[in-house]
């Protein structure tokens, strides 16, 4: 990146928001995939203008253009891959307006997803959209990648509450999407367009969001299986009995070993337990109880070794805890694992529980999996030893025969981590060649230049 350059950015943001050195390059040259290119220069725009500014330049100079949310992404969506100028949107970080009177929130792209929550509760609202990563990951992160999480089964993921957003086009031009109203079908859609997009259309500068009553009671469950078989049978007999939990996440026998682990205790759920299912139900009080006893008739005719049920707040967040460690323990199993995030109609669940039992067999692999599975949306972790190259090839052909099977079961590769550049090879293997085509077309007339993540999505 030339001095003169650098000179230009400084102009725009001040002297103070632009970044050269190796430890913020390299520091943002990653996300929670870990893995990427340094940057040449990271940028803190302070507002929508200084945001515009800066992409006109990169414009005009051909410049590579990376939006950065929190960087909790697990795809490298976040990250160069051929370096340029990473644009943080840390500095857009304010609730600009909670409207109880239209059910909405207008915020920055920067407001972390709990904290929104938090101050949206405290009125007697609700923004459901909850990712896992929610105390680090930003509104804007979850825009651009369409984040789903545990609440996704009941109340649908980021998408369904996105109502309208301000983005700056790489060309610098300011466009307004959608707006405060549920119903609007002036033009295309270009508000879903950019959700889920991926930082590759336009910088996501403000954000309209739909919100809801908040539930006034919530019960959470725990029910423990002697198999994960027993576990899903009972995800099929909740859905079949028409209950919709507010949260339906599966954990497998290993996962609960490695929490356990981690956090030092004995055990975490009863003896003989080989999975669990986390519930949540919610609603008016009445309807709760009675949900629950559906829920627990549900699991245990599914054959349930227990279902506890949390008798206040502390058990509830100790039942949860569970669920939030999980990421951070597979840690000790192996320091390595590709995460991956594949999704099947939910009837079909127990065949990809299948297909993953041939993988563990065929390659001889560690695979812990848990997930929300009401939304058939399952993270399959493949475990790696730092430096087996054997074990590393044999995981890349259970990655393939893994995507491969998502798909005939009609499927997808990716539920809610995005492509990024860590998935884009296998882009094609699930949409036609004229699906792709109409992508490319679209990003071309987003972004004449290629400049805004470019290496993403699709392959070169
Ligand atoms: C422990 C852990 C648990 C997780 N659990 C979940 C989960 O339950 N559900 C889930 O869906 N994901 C989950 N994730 C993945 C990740 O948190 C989500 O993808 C999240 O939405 C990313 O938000 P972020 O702010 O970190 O975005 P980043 O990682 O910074 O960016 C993600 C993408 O969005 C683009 N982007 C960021 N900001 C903007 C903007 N303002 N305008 C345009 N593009 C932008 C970036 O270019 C990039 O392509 C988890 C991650 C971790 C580490």
């Amino acid at each position: 990146m030339t001095d003169a350059l650098l000179d230009r950015l400084r102009a725009i943001v001040g002297v103070d928001h632009v970044r050269a050195d190796q430890e913020t390059r390299e520091a943002y040259g990653v996300d929670a995939l870990k893995r990427g290119h340094p940057a040449d220069a990271v940028v803190w725009p302070a507002n929508t203008a200084e945001v515009s500014a800066v992409a006109r330049l990169c414009h005009e100079t051909r410049t590579p253009l990376v939006p950065r949310g929190a960087g909790t992404g697990y795809t490298g969506g976040a990250v160069p891959t051929q370096g340029g100028v990473v644009i943080s949107l840390a500095r857009l970080n304010r609730i600009l307006d909670i409207d109880e009177g239209n059910l909405l929130a207008v915020v920055e792209p920067h407001v972390v997803t709990g904290d929104l929550q938090d101050a949206v509760e405290a009125v007697g609202l609700f923004y459901p959209p909850d990712p896992a990563s929610l105390r680090q990951s930003v509104i804007g992160g979850n825009v651009a990648e369409c984040a789903g999480g545990p609440r996704a089964f009941k109340y649908g993921v980021t998408k369904q509450y996105v109502l309208g957003l301000e983005a700056v086009l790489p060309t610098g031009e300011i466009i307004r999407t959608g707006g405060k109203v549920v119903k609007n079908v002036v033009g295309y859609d270009l508000t879903h367009l950019l959700v889920g997009s991926e930082g590759t259309l336009a910088i996501i500068t403000t954000v309209i969001l739909r919100l809801i009553p908040r539930p006034p009671a919530q019960l959470t469950m725990r029910a423990s299986f002697p198999s994960v078989r027993h576990a899903v049978n009972a995800v099929t007999g909740l859905i079949r009995a028409r209950v919709i939990p507010a949260v339906l996440e599966l954990i497998d026998g290993e996962c609960l070993d490695a929490v356990a682990k981690n956090l030092n205790v004995r055990s975490l759920a009863p003896e003989g337990t080989a999975a669990i299912l986390l519930l949540e139900v919610d609603g008016l009080a009445e309807q709760v109880a009675a949900e629950a006893d559906r829920v627990q008739a549900a699991c245990r005719e599914a054959g349930s070794i227990e279902c506890l049920r949390a008798a206040g707040d502390a058990e509830r967040q100790e039942l949860w805890r569970v669920r939030r460690e999980i990421s951070l323990s597979l840690k000790v199993i192996t320091p390595l694992k590709v995460n991956h995030d594949v999704v099947v109609p939910k009837a079909r669940v127990p065949e990809l529980f299948e297909l993953v039992e041939r993988l563990r067999a065929r390659y001889r692999l560690r695979i812990p999996c848990f997930g929300h599975v009401g939304d058939g949306n399952i993270h399959v972790n493949i475990m790696l030893t730092p430096g087996d190259e054997d074990e590393m090839r044999r995981a890349s052909s259970a990655e393939e025969e893994l995507f491969r099977g998502v798909i005939a079961l009609e499927g997808s590769i990716s539920g809610e981590h995005g492509i990024g550049f860590s998935k884009m090879k296998y882009l094609e293997w699930e949409l036609t060649p004229e699906t792709v085509g109409v992508m490319r077309r679209v990003k071309a007339a987003f972004d004449p230049h290629g400049i805004l993540n470019p290496g993403k999505i699709f392959p070169e």
